[in-house]
């Protein structure tokens, strides 16, 4: 047994410190950003910002929407081929829409037949594991980057720097990042495993530079405050499962509570998603994620100007003008009691 002694930060640890600026005004910040991957040689221009692959928030209708402020949704795995290929054939290349997968014989076969028939509509692909630490998923990055070399390939999730550098050299352009940060998991409860999401980004987003890679932090996000923190901590892109869940574009189902509209987000992993999916929770194994209700949010686009405004004012305050000079102009103060629970006293 070894303990770490350094301290690791979550978003609730930390504040980004005001600097001195000539900005004027938020509208002349521009959030956008551009890559080239250095797998694909794929170039990239949009805004940063990925919808999850969970069933309830990566739908066709989210990456629809969510394409109109030019940002991007990973499709969840549960799409059939026909609607897969009905989507992918019928849309522009720009901004990004992932195509999700798990790491199994009938996750591939399925990808090998929609890319035979689909293959030039699609460009991204996201493969999904809770644990990106196995041998069974490295062996599945080399074989499915071997036969598919022009795919812009994001892989995870991990949380440390040495796996991220490794996912990179074995053909990865964009590592995700995240281990137990989910708003509906419960891996740090259940399991006690996990690493704060603000480290584990500074560390990844450190790694993967060095090797002209990028990261995705991917969990953990409450606010558009802990998305100016996750870029100002390195992030190239940001995942968000439930800041996008209990809006129209979603696929929830609808309640009643009390006479009020509510939407349910299940994590992946919960008892709802393996008794929907996988007909219930193997005797061996225990459910990793929870089920709530939201209220019901309307149109996604509100919440998704709410975002960007807020990444748009974390660039103001400290004079970045594009938000790829974020993380340079970023300095975080940690404070003593946390920032969430300084605003939610239970
Ligand atoms: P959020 O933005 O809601 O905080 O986090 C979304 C992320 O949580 C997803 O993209 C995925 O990586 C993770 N996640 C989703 N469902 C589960 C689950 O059931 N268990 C765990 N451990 N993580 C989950």
């Amino acid at each position: 047994m070894r303990i770490e002694q350094d301290i690791k930060l979550d978003f609730g640890d930390v504040l980004i410190r005001p600097k001195r600026s000539t900005l004027v005004s938020r509208s002349e910040v521009d959030i956008s950003r551009e890559f080239v991957f250095p797998h694909s040689e794929r170039r990239y221009h949009g805004i940063p910002i990925i919808a999850s692959n969970m069933d309830t928030v990566g739908t066709f209708e989210m990456a629809d929407a969510l394409a109109e402020e030019s940002l991007s949704a990973a499709l969840h795995k549960y799409y059939g081929d026909k609607a897969l290929l009905s989507f992918f054939t019928a849309r522009a290349e720009s901004p990004p829409v992932f195509y999700s997968m798990g790491i199994t014989g009938p996750d591939y076969e399925k990808f090998v037949r929609v890319m035979d028939s689909a293959g030039d509509s699609i460009h991204y692909v996201c493969v999904d594991v809770a644990n990106g630490y196995t041998r069974a998923f490295i062996r599945f990055i080399h074989k499915l980057r071997s036969s598919f070399p022009k795919i812009t390939l994001m892989a995870g999730n991990v949380v440390t720097g040495e796996m991220t550098e490794e996912l990179i050299l074995d053909g990865v352009d964009i590592v995700k990042v995240g281990i137990g940060p989910g708003s509906v998991c419960t891996t740090r409860k259940v399991a006690g495993v996990g690493y704060p999401q603000l480290s584990a980004i500074i560390e990844c987003a450190d790694a993967a530079h060095g090797l002209r890679g990028f990261i995705c932090a991917d969990g953990g996000c409450g606010s558009p405050g802990d998305l100016a923190k996750a870029f100002g901590a390195g992030a190239d892109f940001v995942m968000l499962g439930g800041m996008l869940a209990g809006h129209d574009e979603c696929a929830g189902e609808i309640v009643e509570v009390d006479g009020i509209r509510k939407m349910s987000f299940y994590g992946m992993s919960s008892r709802e998603a393996m008794t929907k999916y996988s007909g219930g929770v193997a005797p061996y194994r225990a459910s990793e994620g929870k089920a709530v209700l939201l209220d019901c949010r309307g149109p996604v686009l509100f919440t998704v100007r709410e975002i960007l405004g807020g990444v748009r004012s974390a660039c103001t305050y400290v004079g970045a003008i594009r938000l790829k000079e974020l993380s340079k102009r970023t300095t975080f103060v940690r404070i003593a009691r946390r920032f969430d629970e300084a605003h939610h006293p239970e």
